[in-house]
């Protein structure tokens, strides 16, 4: 017999020879049917594979990340079997799963493959699949293993096998079909039961360009049709939603080759968008204690080199700046710590004073390649809304719970109503990667955790994923289309205080190091603005909106009537434009829509006779004729559903 320990720390005994899926059929029926991968003491084993030793088993189905990798795992072989059957002599290199599908590098020789084919592919890929063909793992020896390939003239799989040990090499037939393989199938192909190729791309072999440059053909496959339909539909809804789409739409921003690549220009709706954001911020950071600093745009070298910035961004990023006067170098800033550091050594504090929250929207740059820049979420140069807190070790409990308080508001206020929080602690294995004492440690990690459940976050640990010099906490928040962006880091550092030798004179008289804590509740400006595009698809909080309403009048005799509501409007701090062009309403109206603006007011004769106007919402929805007042309430209420005072 075997013991078999569950996620939920149950342990049960099983003959020996067990499979996981016999594991599965204990638990219920019903589940056995959904698993789909299993892990078996932190290595991924097939659904049939024999157990005969005791541990830890996780049965994964296709609602887990594992699962999906399983599933699409499998999906490359039935891939690349389509592909032998469709295109003879076609040599197969690698074919892994990925973040969303699956794709298969392959040599076409001669041939191509193009949009107009991917049709046929997916039904050659379903009709395997329809098979319901076992997926079984053999071991080979490597001359076995050699022999096959090298029959078949494949230059690519021979490469890969001579890197591998003898002894370890195993295929994986399902079918008429091996591929050279480690493992981590589905139990069958009958499972897929939708298909899509979603693209073709070139690919170098080993991602070399001085290799031969390979197909790489991409796809995607699910359990159920309506599956792939959702997912299809999301897809189009993404590009609908994407940010470089919606920023020029919208006239928020753009880029310039002649300013250079990955170097945001913020058109005016865009800046007065983004001073909203940062006055909002700075608005609650003034409550909670935060004193705004400024620092350049440039530092000494020494600066970096004291912080430790320089060996990471140095040589992989923008190059020192000389001066012409000789032996002067100074790196662009792309870090505020460094500067804010040394604000905090200005001058001499008492434990009474601290702690110090010192907040800057500091602009920063780091080299990023051509080839990895996304508009506005991969830049070269971005303003963080950086801030650093110095206290006292007993004070970080404290301030951690406030910096969490922070960053829900700024969440709650801007929509983000679903997201999770990571905490990364270090590895009590491998106490020396680890810069600080252990009681500093313990204290700051006891202090995280206490924050996150006295806030009642939604959180996963991850031990020994916290940096050398601090644990921390990040936030994952999901979008409207259910994707996950990192937002919001609140990081503890205890190496900072050490290089740059801040002290504070403790109660005992004697000099003490402060904690120090990194946060930025947006991350960067120029990401959050992106993300925030994707998730709310331009149609921001009501209080955010460049534009709250547009006063459309049906025609020019009106005129003076739209400019007497526009400043009522005004005076209420509504933000509001008066469209008097000579157009129809109908098409005032359709433009307006296209500018997402979320109330269009259309005054004419019946409006200015009634000291009226007609309000339409964004969408479609008629409000009727209301007074200016009514209106005024009615934007009232709406921006304070959203965004409420902090504290
Ligand atoms: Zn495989
Ligand atoms: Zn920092």
């Amino acid at each position: 017999m075997i013991n078999i320990t569950l996620p939920d720390g149950s342990v049960k005994p099983f003959e020996n020879n067990a499979t996981p899926m016999d594991v599965a059929k204990s638990i219920s029926e019903g589940f056995a049917r959904n698993v789909i991968s299993a892990n078996f003491n932190g290595t991924t084993v097939e659904t049939h594979t024999p157990l005969t030793t005791d541990g830890a088993l996780v049965l994964y189905t296709w609602n887990d990340k594992d699962g999906k990798k399983a599933f699409w795992h499998s999906s490359a072989h039935v891939l690349a079997q389509a592909l032998e059957e469709l295109y003879p002599g076609v040599k197969l290199s690698i074919g892994p799963a990925i973040e969303n599908g699956f794709y298969y590098d392959v040599d076409l020789g001669d041939q191509t493959i193009s949009d107009k084919d991917f049709k046929a592919i997916e039904n050659k890929m379903l009709e395997i699949a329809r098979g319901k063909h076992d997926f079984n793992l053999r071991s080979v020896s490597k001359d076995e293993a050699l022999s096959l390939y090298k029959s078949q003239d494949n230059e690519y799989k021979v490469e890969l096998i001579e890197n591998l040990e003898d002894g370890t090499i195993t295929f994986c037939d399902h079918s008429s079909f091996t591929d050279l393989c480690r493992g981590g199938h589905i139990p069958n192909t009958g499972i897929i039961k939708a298909v899509k190729i979603m693209s073709v791309a070139g690919a170098y072999w080993r991602g070399d360009e001085k290799n031969k440059q390979l197909t790489r053909v991409y796809g995607i496959s699910f359990p159920k049709q309506k599956e792939l339909t959702e997912y299809l539909n999301l897809l189009e809804e993404a590009k609908k939603r994407d940010h470089r789409k919606l920023g020029k739409e919208l006239e928020l921003f753009t880029f310039s080759s002649k300013v250079g690549q990955g170097l945001p220009l913020w058109l005016p709706k865009g800046a007065a968008l983004r001073e909203r954001l940062e006055n909002f911020l700075k608005k609650a950071q003034k409550k909670a204690g935060y004193e705004m600093v400024v620092t350049p745009h440039i530092g000494q070298k020494e600066l970096y080199m004291t912080s430790g910035h320089y060996e990471k961004y140095g040589a992989d990023s923008f190059q020192p700046i000389l001066t012409p006067s000789e032996g002067e170098e100074f790196l662009l800033k792309p870090m505020n710590c460094p500067h804010h550091c040394e604000i905090y050594n200005a001058k001499p504090f008492s434990y009474k004073e601290l702690p110090k929250r010192y907040a800057e929207f500091g602009t920063v740059y780091r080299y990023e390649q051509s080839g990895e820049l996304h508009g506005l979420t991969r830049v070269r140069g971005f303003t963080q809304d950086d801030a650093h807190i110095f206290c006292t070790p007993d004070q970080l409990d404290t301030e951690f719970k406030n910096v969490i308080d922070l960053v829900l508001y700024v969440f709650g206020s801007l929509g983000f109503e679903n997201f999770t929080a990571q905490v990364s602690l270090r590895d009590p294995n491998t106490p020396d990667k680890y810069i600080g004492s252990d009681e500093n440690w313990e204290k700051a990690e006891a202090a995280i955790l206490n924050a996150a459940i006295d806030k009642g976050l939604n959180y996963v640990v991850e031990t020994g994923e916290a940096a050398f010099y601090g644990p921390k906490l990040d936030f994952m928040v999901k979008d409207a289309l259910g994707r996950n962006w990192q937002l919001g880091t609140i990081q503890v550092d205890y190496n900072l205080p050490e290089r740059f030798d801040l002290t504070y004179k403790g109660s005992d008289n004697e000099l003490h190091r402060p904690v120090m804590i990194h946060r930025a509740p947006f991350g960067s400006m120029e990401r959050f603005v992106a993300i925030l595009l994707e998730h709310t698809g331009g149609n921001f909080p009501l209080w955010l909106m460049p534009t709250q309403a547009i006063i459309l009048s049906i025609s020019e005799k009106y005129e003076k009537y739209a400019e007497k509501v526009l400043n009522l409007l005004e005076n209420d701090e509504i933000r509001a434009l008066a469209d008097h062009r000579n157009e129809t309403i109908g098409k005032k109206i359709r433009e307006a829509e296209m500018a997402k603006i979320p109330y269009m007011i259309i005054v004419g004769e019946n409006e200015e006779n009634e000291n009226m106007i007609t309000v339409r919402q964004h969408g479609g929805e008629d409000l009727g004729m209301i007074s200016v007042e009514e209106f005024s309430q009615i934007v009232d209420t709406e921006v304070k559903k959203t965004l409420k005072t902090f504290k």
